[in-house]
């Protein structure tokens, strides 16, 4: 198979239309076997249920070339299964998991050719998504659904090197006790489009959420979760039903306890206790960790010993293990790689 003709290490993070995606439909209750197609269009009705009611779920995920050149994705099982309680909770089919992984290797399978190669820094991105697709005018759940799946190459996350961000502390909520903050729907991203706006305005790279009902607790940005390590090095992740469950952050979790040998532990986490942190790193799959160097709380600054400069000595480690284990030069857990043959 023959790579496109890319430059992979300058690649950004935009959509680049690929030769192939699945689509499944939901029809009078069941889903059909679904099928790959090159039309990248979608026709559907203008009172669709996910234009009048945003009705739609989706998930992230990554395939890549491991060191001996095997194209791998990671932990596609618990994507699968993130998107069934995504859909469950906005009253939408579910897509069983095995399908869903079954659609995912599939479709990167059909896409190998824009699967950047070891080494590029560069990866395939995945993203599984679900809608209302029938005409809905009254509120209530669609009755027709559409599944489908899109590749896009994206380059390299730490172009040019790693850079620590800096973080306000919002003054807009992201999720409330009860809501909806613990599922990957669109409808949690279209609220935090104007605070990280604004964020960027005032010069900030993310905003920190913290806990609706007090403030005082640390929640997640808009699309990453937090990892914190104590002074002592214990790794420490927010605890929180309205923070949505990071693949990687549970991942990295386990990374620490059961290759790193460091104590772990998932629990509230006040805004006031910050400054007793040593280091601080956003947890997703695009960048696996990005340091964070400084969280600024109206004015007061709360800066990480870690430093603007570079990645703290723990978030490194845990960054460099991971990033090991994906790329096949460390020895992965059973079932965290699957490859695509
Ligand atoms: C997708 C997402 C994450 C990261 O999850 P991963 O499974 O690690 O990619 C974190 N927070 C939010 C709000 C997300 O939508």
């Amino acid at each position: 198979m023959e790579k496109k003709n890319i430059d992979w290490a300058n690649l950004g993070f935009g959509y680049i239309q690929t030769d192939y995606r699945f689509v499944s439909n939901y029809k009078n209750g069941a889903w059909d076997d679904g099928i790959l197609t090159e039309d990248a269009n979608v026709v559907i009705n203008e009172c669709a249920g996910v234009l009048q009611y945003a009705q739609t779920v989706f998930e992230g995920m990554k395939a890549y070339t491991t060191v001996d050149g095997r194209i791998v994705t990671f932990r596609p099982d618990l994507n699968g299964e993130r998107l069934e309680q995504s859909a469950a909770r906005l009253e939408m089919p579910i897509f069983p998991k095995d399908k869903f992984v079954e659609a995912v290797v599939k479709t990167i399978k059909a896409n190998e050719a824009y699967v950047p190669p070891y080494g590029s820094g560069a990866t395939l991105y995945v993203r599984p998504y679900m809608f209302g697709s029938n005409p809905v005018i009254g509120v209530k759940p669609a009755d027709e659904y559409q599944f489908r799946i899109l590749t896009t190459p994206v380059g390299p996350y730490f172009k040019g090197g790693v850079k620590p961000l800096t973080i306000r502390v919002s003054d807009f909520d992201r999720a409330a006790p009860n809501g909806t903050g613990h599922i990957k729907a669109g409808l949690n991203y279209a609220m935090s489009l104007h605070a990280i706006v604004d964020a960027h305005k005032q010069g900030y790279d993310e905003n920190m959420y913290l806990d609706a009902k007090t403030r005082t607790k640390v929640e997640e940005t808009g699309g990453a979760n937090f990892l914190f390590v104590t002074k002592d090095g214990k790794v420490v992740t927010p605890k929180s039903d309205s923070i949505l469950p990071s693949i990687t952050r549970r991942s990295l979790v386990q990374v620490a306890r059961e290759y790193l040998g460091l104590e772990a532990e998932e629990r509230e986490v006040y805004l006031d206790e910050l400054k007793d942190f040593a280091e601080c790193g956003l947890c997703g799959t695009a960048a696996v960790i990005s340091p964070v160097g400084k969280v600024v709380d109206h004015g007061k600054e709360i800066c990480f010993p870690s430093g603007m400069t570079e990645m703290g000595p723990v978030t490194r480690k845990l960054y460099e293990t991971l990033t090991g284990i994906q790329m096949g030069t460390i020895k992965a857990p059973e079932g965290w790689i699957v490859e695509i043959k």
